[in-house]
């Protein structure tokens, strides 16, 4: 650690940070379901890389397409027909595609998407949501309020954006309106006051980086005729939820369709390669209006064929079924745990993204505020139990389930989360 600290900027990414975990982990292999660290300890991963990996670490079929597309040597944008096939297979499964573009990262193609929006509406400002995160570009990076209501206290729907790393600009406050997630008057209330000014609402479609908090029944829909009626375009950040929530992500699982919709991490099972997709009057600025979207490792082959290699692994339905289900048994046994050690450890969300946390039975998440309201102490002190085990959710505890997690996965991580449960 010291020795990467003297040559490392920040010494080790963030996230592998674990309190009390052996600090860094510094993994050397990665196979299914498992990891294995510099000193030789395997480690059952339900991080995942913070998702991509979803057919597990090295998937063969992937790498192989890889391997061969290196063979070919290094072709860049606008230059291999793979491109042309992923952008079929994208608007084959999502719901809101009828024209993509190919980028590297999901930071990169949300500020595609707000770029695109505000091209297309002559609008400056957006909508965001607390506890969501877009991406480390100044724009986005405020993921939360300053300020927690007092009890009793009504805080106004609109919320204080907090500038939250040193260096980013003031340009973040003029231009971004945060506010709490699963309300319907408080976006009700801002779009009727500032309407003319919102170019685009940005949220994930069930919210991923702060817990796994699905949609209030109606919310999404509300947010749909809010956005059509006030010429803003609705854009799904489905960067985490896309091909885990279903093949055509969380706008197919939650039967609402967005104007545009960003993928990335298990686009590519691990690959950087990222898209946005949307309808073809809002794309097709980017040919008829300059809207700017280039960049030198845009659309390169490698990246190109893993994800197609990926979508084609995932076609037929099978693999995401398997993973799903095996998150699930997992989420049954770690619940049924909850009861048998009498801990209040509370479990939701979705068989490939599930959340654990610790709050009393009725206590009920709903968004950013009501989410870090629950015994954070605790969480941190049971993620350490269990990579002291060899078991690794997110350092948030958030839990990634691939289609290489199997039944023997789940009874063992059963079986380390009972002493784990135990120990605390
Ligand atoms: N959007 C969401 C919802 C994300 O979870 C992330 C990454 N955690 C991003 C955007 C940024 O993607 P990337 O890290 O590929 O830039």
């Amino acid at each position: 650690n010291a020795e990467a600290a003297s040559v490392i900027a920040g010494s080790v990414n963030s996230n592998v940070r674990l309190a009390g975990a052996p600090m860094p982990l510094c993994f050397t292999r990665g196979k299914g379901a498992h990891l294995w660290d510099i000193d030789g300890n395997r480690f059952l991963d339900y991080a995942l890389g913070m998702g991509p990996t979803i057919l597990g670490h090295a998937p063969e079929a992937v790498n192989a397409a890889v391997a061969d597309s290196l063979a070919q040597g290094q072709l860049f944008a606008g230059q291999h027909p793979a491109e042309l096939d992923l952008a079929k297979a994208l608007v084959r499964h999502i719901p809101s595609a009828q024209l993509t573009r190919v980028g590297m990262t999901g930071s990169e193609m949300v500020q595609a998407a707000l770029r695109v929006s505000r091209a297309f509406t002559g609008k400056p400002k957006f909508i965001k949501f607390e506890g969501q995160y877009h991406g480390w570009y100044d724009n986005v990076l405020v993921s939360h309020a300053p300020r927690v209501a007092e009890p009793g206290e009504a805080l106004p729907p609109r919320r204080e954006p907090k500038i939250e790393s040193k260096g980013q600009t003031e340009v973040a406050r003029a231009e971004m309106i945060v506010l709490p997630w699963n309300d319907i008057a408080a976006l009700e209330q801002v779009i009727a006051e500032e309407g003319g000014q919102i170019a685009a609402i940005l949220t994930e479609p069930a919210m991923c980086n702060t817990g796994a908090i699905p949609p209030a029944p109606g919310y999404l829909e509300r947010m749909r005729e809010l956005a059509t009626a006030e010429n803003i375009v609705l854009i799904f950040d489905e960067v985490i939820t896309g091909f885990r929530l279903g093949l055509g992500g969380g706008q197919e699982r939650f039967g609402v369709t967005p104007d545009l919709s960003t993928f990335a991490k298990a686009m590519a099972g691990g690959y950087p390669v990222a898209a946005l997709v949307g309808r073809a009057d809002i794309m097709e600025m980017f040919a008829t209006s300059g809207v700017n979207h280039s960049g030198t490792y845009n659309s390169n082959v490698q990246s190109i064929v893993a994800a197609v290699a990926t979508l084609a692994a995932l076609e037929d339905g099978t693999a995401l079924a398997r993973a799903e289900a095996t998150g699930e048994a997992l989420m049954e046994g770690l619940r049924g745990l909850a009861r048998e050690t009498g801990t209040p450890l509370r479990v939701e969300g979705w068989g490939t993204a599930f959340s654990t946390f610790f709050a009393p039975a009725d206590h009920v998440v709903t968004d950013y505020q009501s989410f870090k309201a629950a015994d954070g102490d605790m969480l941190q002190r049971f993620l350490s139990e269990l990579v002291h085990r060899g078991v690794r959710p997110t350092n948030r505890g958030t839990w990634f389930v691939s289609s290489a997690h199997d039944e023997e996965d789940v009874a063992e991580t059963l079986e380390v989360a009972r002493e784990a449960l135990t120990a605390l």
